[in-house]
Order: structure tokens, then C-alpha cells, then sequence
């Protein structure tokens, strides 16, 4: 049994990062650790967090985004978690795929700051002074935990998010100074987590330090292509260079070997053209057989259908879903939302059954 809790911690490794380009949401690890309803075991275990994933690959339909945990750092002595737990966090913190922050800075206080600079949505049950930003709240559901909500509007992105920084302190798992255009410690194949600001200065969330600014970052937004319900490709659209999606384009997302039948004929080698100007995220059609949007305000509400017009720029709003061909789907990967039939989500749970996550603590 210890040995599947072991592989389930591992496989909630895989998808913790703070990563703005990997995330789908900001938790506290503080509390998700504690929501003893999730499953009634010990006051507080970290594979709870694993709930919270399975959740989320649910919710969006995706068994790939990772969750961005932000801990306090009295959460490293917590004596309510094992030696073994309190361990693997200080391993994820000093991997740069959890972010600690100093005693005197209220995880959740950072959390919505996370949340509110890098558009994502915070997963808690607390209340969130002054954050406005989209929220699911963790539920008790059969087999593990659902996600509740999802409403909010995604506040202006701070200036901040678009500079590259530098933490004095050698090493910092955020903002280390491994250089290279994305690069900050953890983040090394894609952004640094956004700045904590204080005052409106730049500092490091996890040594107080005030940051050094290494020049401007362009705009950058996730996204995915789906074919069937499941995530064929993840892929990033920066400011500045658009990107082709398409059945074969020569530069671009190719999804030519995930199609089938109709499909094959109906999606163009060049079907649609994406690209960000400034905030705005936008779409072009570029097809023989056309494009369609899934235009919804958000996560619960019913898609309306837009008919593109062949190259004239469509402004995507944030929950759309452009539709090639029927199934074959580009969105943001932090906007997704799971369709009927769609393929069944990878678990991290692995053979961890909840039984052992009322193991005795060692
Ligand atoms: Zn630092």
C-alpha cells in the first residue's frame, strides 16, 4: 500500500509546476491538504492533492495540466503531515515546482496574486478578499472530488508578467539565473511564475528579495488542439508570430495524424491562423471547408456557434472553442471544459485507493 502511495506522490509530481505555460489553476497546498470531506482520512495528507488534479483533468478534460501549488512555509513543519510528506514538499519547493513563501506572506494572499497576474483559476473554498478572478471551489464527488463554479472575469494582466527577472539569491528556484530567453529556475523550458509586488516593485515570492529586471518578455497564451476529446497537442502562441493549425501546414501544429475518415478531407493543410495582439487572442480562418466558433462566456454556459468568414481576424473570447471539424478542437489549455464523450482522463491516483489515505500516519 505505501508503495502505491509513493507512485500516486510521483505521479502528482508530474503535474505541479509554476510554470505559467503548464498550469491550469493556483491552489494553496495548505489547504488542499487539509479538506479532510475529500476522502475522511488524516486531518491532513498530501496525495489529497491528487483529488484535486483528477479534478481538475475532469473538469477540463485534460489529463495534462499541471497545478501551480503555492505553501506557506510553517507548512514544512507541519506536524499534522508525515516526516515523508513534509519532505517531498521542501523537494518540490527546491525543484521550483511548488513555490514557499515566507511565514509572513498568506498563501492564499499570494495564491490570488498568481491567479490574478497569470489569468488562471484559483481552487479554493475560502473566501478571497478583493479577487475577482475565476474560481472553482473543490466539492466532495463519487470516487474523489469535483469542481465547483468557475465564474469570475480574469483581470488585466499586471506589466510586471511581461518582463523577465532576476532573483539575487543564487539558485532561486523561480527566478534563478540559469539564463536564456524563458528561462528562471524551474521554469526553464517556459516562463518564470509572475513577480510578487510590493508597492508595485518586483520581488522574489519566496526570498522577499526585490528582483532584478532582465528586459521585456512577449505575451504568451497556451493552448491546445483536441481531436475526439483528447489533447493531441499543447502549443504556445507568442506575440508576434502567429501559428498555423492545420492538417499538414509546413510551420505550425500539424494534426494530420489524428485525424480520420471525414475528417482527413474536411480539415485544410492550413486551416486556421492564430495570433495574440496584445491581450487579444485571435483566430483566422484560412480553410476550404471553414471554421466555426464555439463562442460561450464561460465554463457552464451553453456554446453559440460563429461562421467565420474566410481571413478576416476573429477576436476569440476566453472560453471559445474553435471548431475545425466536428471534434477537432483549439482552445486555451487553461480555458478547457470537458465535452460529452470525451476520452476518460488519466488518473494520478494510479492503485492509491482512498483506503490508503486512511493509512495510519508513519
Ligand atoms: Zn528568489
Amino acid at each position: 500500500m505505501r508503495f502505491e502511495v509513493t507512485r500516486a506522490l510521483d505521479a502528482i509530481e508530474r503535474r505541479l509546476s509554476t510554470d505559467p505555460l503548464r498550469t491550469g489553476a493556483v491552489i494553496d497546498l495548505g489547504e488542499i491538504v487539509r479538506l479532510v470531506d475529500l476522502d475522511g482520512g488524516r486531518p491532513a495528507q498530501l496525495i489529497r492533492v491528487g483529488l484535486v488534479i483528477d479534478a481538475l483533468s475532469r473538469q477540463m478534460g485534460d489529463d495534462g495540466l499541471a497545478l501551480y501549488p503555492v505553501a506557506s512555509r510553517g507548512l514544512l513543519s507541519d506536524t499534522d503531515l508525515t516526516s515523508n510528506e513534509r519532505m517531498v514538499i521542501r523537494r518540490w519547493s527546491d525543484d521550483g515546482l511548488a513555490e514557499v513563501v515566507p511565514a509572513e506572506v498568506a498563501a492564499l494572499v499570494r495564491v490570488c496574486e498568481v491567479a490574478a497576474s497569470i489569468g488562471q483559476p484559483v481552487i479554493s473554498r475560502e473566501p478571497l478578499p478583493g479577487y475577482a478572478g475565476i474560481r472553482f471551489a473543490p466539492a466532495t464527488a463519487p470516487g474523489g472530488a469535483a469542481l465547483e463554479g468557475g465564474r469570475g472575469t480574469t483581470p488585466k494582466r499586471p506589466a510586471a508578467v511581461g518582463r523577465r527577472w532576476q532573483c539575487p539569491v543564487p539558485d532561486c528556484a523561480s527566478f534563478g539565473s540559469t539564463a536564456g530567453p524563458f528561462s528562471g529556475g524551474a521554469a526553464r523550458d517556459g516562463r518564470q511564475p509572475p513577480p510578487r509586488l510590493v508597492r508595485g516593485v518586483a520581488h522574489c515570492p519566496r526570498h522577499g528579495e526585490r528582483l532584478e529586471d532582465k528586459g521585456s518578455l512577449p505575451f504568451a497564451v497556451p493552448m491546445v488542439a483536441r481531436v475526439g476529446g483528447a489533447v493531441r497537442e499543447r502549443f504556445v502562441v507568442t506575440e508576434g508570430q502567429s501559428t498555423v493549425v492545420g492538417r499538414a501546414p509546413d510551420n505550425g501544429v500539424v494534426l494530420g495524424p489524428y485525424l480520420d475518415g471525414e475528417a482527413v478531407r474536411r480539415v485544410s493543410r492550413n486551416h486556421v491562423r492564430l495570433e495574440l495582439r496584445g491581450d487579444e487572442l485571435r483566430v483566422t480562418d484560412l480553410s476550404t471547408n471553414g471554421t466555426v466558433v464555439l463562442s460561450r462566456p464561460g465554463p457552464q454556459t451553453a456554446p453559440r456557434p460563429v461562421g467565420l468568414a474566410l481571413e478576416q481576424p476573429y477576436v476569440l473570447g476566453e472560453w471559445d472553442l474553435v471548431e475545425l471539424f466536428e471534434g477537432v478542437e483549439v482552445c486555451r489549455a487553461d480555458r478547457q471544459s470537458a465535452s460529452d464523450g470525451m476520452a476518460q482522463q488519466q488518473s494520478v491516483m494510479g492503485d492509491a485507493p482512498t483506503m490508503a489515505m486512511r493509512l495510519p500516519r508513519s
